[in-house]
């Protein structure tokens, strides 16, 4: 598997190997930057890409042949979270929300509910700054650390699950989660519900991006991806798949004891 670590190994063993051939053939300047370059849009996709494993590694589905899928709600919540609940509730469908923590102070009320009602949740940051990606560990651990606390405090527990915001990572991020001790939870379907303006495209994306194991990512912000949940669940009876949490897809324990 490529991780920044064997990618960082790699950059190195060229650039040296390039030093050692030019005192024998010639070697031209952009030759290094080009390795250089190389490596960097490695990085770049790493830290983007979730599935990559490249900082971290991240459950992003279940190889399971069974026909389960797990659909998770990202950034409540929110004033929408209500909406989205009474879809799940009038279809009997359990989901797992990754809330952030300053949207749990602003709505408790609206958070004790998606726990009153049988759903999983996990951290997703206290404050998801749009900055996340330059955060130290040290402020890493304290974005973790308090919302976990935020998430306790109703819950009565902690969460063992994390979703990075924006699905990135990085060094610092992957030291804070080795510190914290959460399984970080990634998704192979992402709806990009937050920017397709169109709710036949963005369930276009998601109908074929299913398959057994799979974990979809939504988010409980928009009115329209209540609209897409309500036809995704009509997609998924007609196919025979049953939609379930992310504890019951991939087996692992979603809050401490
Ligand atoms: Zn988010």
């Amino acid at each position: 598997m490529l991780t920044h670590k064997s990618n960082t190994f790699f950059l190195l063993a060229v650039l040296f190997l390039l030093f050692i051939l030019s005192s024998h053939i010639e070697i031209k300047w952009y030759h290094f930057v080009l390795a250089f370059l190389f490596w960097l849009l490695i990085a770049i996709a790493g830290s983007g890409l979730i599935r990559m494993n490249y900082h971290l590694k991240a459950r992003s589905r279940s190889f399971t042949s069974e026909r389960k899928i797990a659909i998770t709600f990202d950034d409540g919540p929110t004033l929408i979270t209500p909406e989205v609940l009474d879809v799940l509730q009038k279809n009997n469908i359990k989901a797992t929300f990754f809330c952030i923590g300053q949207q749990i102070e602003k709505y408790p009320e609206i958070f004790d509910r998606i726990i009153a009602e049988g759903h999983i949740i996990g951290n997703h940051s206290f404050t998801h700054s749009k900055k996340i990606g330059l955060f130290t560990k040290k402020q890493m651990i304290e974005e973790i650390t308090s919302a976990d606390i935020s998430i306790a405090k109703f819950l009565g527990k902690k969460p063992r699950y994390y979703r990075p915001p924006f699905g990135v990572t990085n060094p610092h991020i992957a030291k804070a989660l080795r510190f914290t001790k959460h399984y970080v939870i990634g998704w192979n379907v992402r709806s990009l519900d937050t920017k397709i303006k169109s709710e036949e495209r963005i369930l276009k994306r998601i109908k074929s991006g299913i398959s057994p194991g799979s974990i979809v990512l939504l988010h409980d912000t928009s009115l329209k991806s209540v609209r897409v949940l309500e036809q995704l669940l009509v997609f998924l009876q007609e196919n025979n798949y049953e939609a379930v949490t992310v504890e019951q897809l991939l087996k692992i324990p979603a809050y401490e004891n």
